[in-house]
């Protein structure tokens, strides 16, 4: 029998409300509510040890510290990037009047492809901007490699990237900078919510500085800075979720599971295993659809899908480059990333999320499979 109720492609991870209720009555006795205030402070402690990183700045979401990490680095000029993210990626460096160049992705993870970055350098490319799709890490010692050859800076997108380790370091120390979404939609999330991990101390202090309008003191202001700071609400928020997001990961996980060994000997239809030596966060499960293979395209599975109440996502259909600002950039031509149209047209990102159930999964399958 058919059930009728929606199937979202996430659900956010929110706190148990006594336990919120109990931090609100806190930060109202305190009546510090926002500015580097006490569970601001707990949370950047905590994230620096659950995430293996040195330094953090929390932001109140993850696209102003995209864009604050390219002020900061003083990125001009051209910046390397991938068409297949989120726009976000590319709009942080349209925000700071720098032209994108898209480079193609791998065909197999989505990630930037190095081997065709250096095609793409010119005398006024100052960095590079890879993504770790799907929380996949991108091949880190090419580009660093790439990045020291020719004298340009790297900044990570790493907002599907939380908590990713690789051989017992976390993938976000790569680069220069990285950044993390705490978005709703995310694996651990603030409600809204981002920060950027830097290596040291005094890059942070400078990131503290714009992210709170360049303030370096009561009446002194070092640069033109930006307010995206995280309020005391939401770090608190944040404090919750991170004591119950690896049970999350591991309910991820295991949905991760149960999904492979039912699509595994499925005709035309791909997915992501998981890579040795990498801790891995199952933000996303991305299936990939060969049309010829499978008898169905996957436009015809996502809407079959779609009348049965539940919603994967086209994550990431349309590319960044087919957008109204960006599609006039001669790298942005379809002959310049077939394999990024190639992903495009042929993902469905199916529901992943901690409370999804056995029933939910054997629901979605049984559209899949027939
Ligand atoms: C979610 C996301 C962002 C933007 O994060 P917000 O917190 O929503 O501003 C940036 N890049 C990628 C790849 C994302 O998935």
């Amino acid at each position: 029998m058919e059930r009728n109720n929606l199937i979202t492609v996430t659900s956010p991870l929110m706190p148990n409300l006594d336990d919120f209720n109990e931090m609100l009555k806190d930060i109202w006795e305190r009546k510090w509510i926002t500015n580097n205030g006490h569970y601001h402070k707990e949370l950047e402690e905590a994230l620096c040890e659950y995430l293996k990183v040195p330094y953090i700045s929390l932001f109140t979401n993850g696209t102003l510290p995209l864009i604050t990490a390219l002020q900061a680095l003083r990125i001009t000029g051209e910046v390397i990037t991938t068409p297949y993210s989120f726009v976000a990626t590319t709009h942080a460096l349209w925000w700071n009047g720098i032209k994108p160049v898209f480079v193609d992705i791998d065909p197999i993870t989505g990630n930037l492809d190095p081997d065709k970055i250096e095609a793409a350098i010119t005398p006024r490319t100052t960095a590079i901007m890879p993504v770790h799709v799907y929380g996949t890490p991108c091949d880190t010692k090419r580009i660093q490699e790439i990045a020291d050859k020719y004298g340009l800076k790297v900044i990570y997108d790493a907002a599907h990237a939380f908590g990713v380790e690789v051989n017992g370091k976390s993938i976000l120390n790569e680069g220069d900078m990285s950044i993390l979404s705490f978005h709703a939609t995310k694996v651990y999330n603030t409600i809204e919510g981002g920060a950027m991990i830097m290596h040291d101390e005094k890059t942070k202090k400078r990131i503290d500085y714009l992210k709170n309008f360049g303030f370096a003191g009561e009446t002194e202001v070092v640069a033109p800075g930006i307010n995206s700071k995280m309020d005391e609400i939401r770090a608190a928020y944040g404090l919750l979720n991170l004591k119950q997001v690896d049970e999350a990961i591991e309910h991820r996980h295991q949905v991760a599971i149960k999904y492979r060994e039912a699509l595994k000997d499925v005709k035309g239809i791909r997915f992501l295993n998981d890579i040795p030596g990498v801790k891995h966060n199952y933000a996303y499960f991305p299936i990939f659809i060969n049309e010829e293979e499978y008898g169905m395209t996957r436009d015809e599975l996502y809407f079959k899908l779609k009348e049965k109440n539940i919603f994967g996502r086209r994550y990431f259909y349309p590319l960044i480059s087919t957008f109204t600002t960006y599609k006039g950039l001669d790298s942005a031509r379809q002959e310049n990333l077939p394999n990024a149209y190639k992903m495009a047209d042929s993902v469905i990102c199916l529901p992943m999320y901690h409370l999804l159930t056995d029933d939910d999964i054997i629901r979605i399958l049984s559209c899949i499979i027939n």
